[in-house]
């Protein structure tokens, strides 16, 4: 193996010790950050994610509300729910652990979420703003990839770098942090053509398919920063990335493990963007 690993544990470390210490200057200004998460029904992924964000904001000092519904709540129960915290000055950051039960219009509820409350970024308001390069909360996964990115050293200005998957959560958002950096960016999907060889041409590879092993040693640059976004559970029961890691370490400059890579990142963005949303609200 010749890349260098990226890693997510100890970066997203560094990420929450400085929020902690944002925290504990806020509170010291009298301002408590408080963030709300709801979660509708019992899904044992979500359950999983909703308590790893509670702990999160333990860890950082963060005040931390975790609102149950049940699996047959309606969408009016939930809307309810998340006006009532809209309209609560001590709660800074609102959450709704996607993805929701079928009766309910995800589109609806993140809507509900007031912009400046609404720390994942999915908003229409927050996605405007970060299209057009205005202060926002960038989503956490973006967010933490492009400052793994930063932590190799690499000056990601002018660079060609190419993101598979145009998600409205990663792809999409990803490529516009990029871009926002001066990277010339290639957009990858199901429907592109001659994808490994767009791969292969780049500087900065960021992988957010939904595919084990989808990318394989031939589709990385020698040399290339290596993201993994993809999280896929195997029949093996373990987790694994969207890039075949033993065949791309031996071309990649820098590369992400899966686990322990980008999922850490993601959660310490949370808490990164929850504390400013506080900062924001007191005004400092
Ligand atoms: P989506 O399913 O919403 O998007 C997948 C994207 O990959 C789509 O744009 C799709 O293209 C594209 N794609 C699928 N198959 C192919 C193919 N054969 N060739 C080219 N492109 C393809 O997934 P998400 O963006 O939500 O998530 C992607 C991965 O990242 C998942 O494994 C997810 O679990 C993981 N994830 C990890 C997070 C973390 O914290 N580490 C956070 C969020 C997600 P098209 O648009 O044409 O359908």
């Amino acid at each position: 193996m010749s890349a260098q690993i990226i890693d997510g544990k100890a970066l997203a470390a560094a990420v929450k010790q400085e929020a902690a210490a944002e925290v504990a200057a806020l509170k010291a200004q009298g301002v408590a950050p408080c963030l709300a998460v709801i979660l509708v029904g019992e899904d044992p992924a979500s359950q999983v994610y909703v308590r790893g964000k509670i702990n999160d904001c333990a860890e950082c000092g963060i005040l931390s509300r975790s609102i149950r519904l049940p699996a047959t709540a309606t969408q009016a129960e939930l809307l309810a729910q998340v006006a009532a915290l809209a309209a609560d000055d001590t709660v800074h950051g609102i959450l709704v652990q996607l993805p929701l039960p079928a009766q309910i219009d995800e589109r609806a509820v993140i809507d509900a979420i007031p912009p400046q409350k609404d720390v994942d970024g999915f908003s229409p308001v927050n996605v405007g703003r970060l299209q057009a390069g205005e202060p926002c909360f960038q989503p956490c996964t973006p967010a933490g990839c492009i400052r793994m990115i930063e932590s190799t050293g690499t000056n990601i200005a002018g660079k060609h770098a190419v993101v598979i998957g145009r998600s409205n959560i990663v792809g999409k958002p990803a490529a516009m942090l990029l871009l926002a950096q001066n990277a010339t960016v290639t957009v990858c999907h199901s429907k592109t053509q001659n994808l490994a060889q767009l791969c292969a041409g780049a500087d900065i590879l960021v992988a957010a398919v939904g595919r084990a092993g989808f990318v394989t040693g031939d589709m990385v640059k020698p040399g290339a920063v290596v993201i993994d976004v993809g999280i896929n559970r195997g029949a093996d029961g373990k987790l694994h990335g969207d890039v075949d890691f033993a065949a791309a370490a031996q071309k990649a400059g820098w590369i992400t493990p899966v686990p322990g890579g980008v999922g850490p990142m993601t959660r310490a963005m949370l808490m990164h963007n929850t504390v400013l949303a506080a900062r924001r609200a007191a005004g400092l």
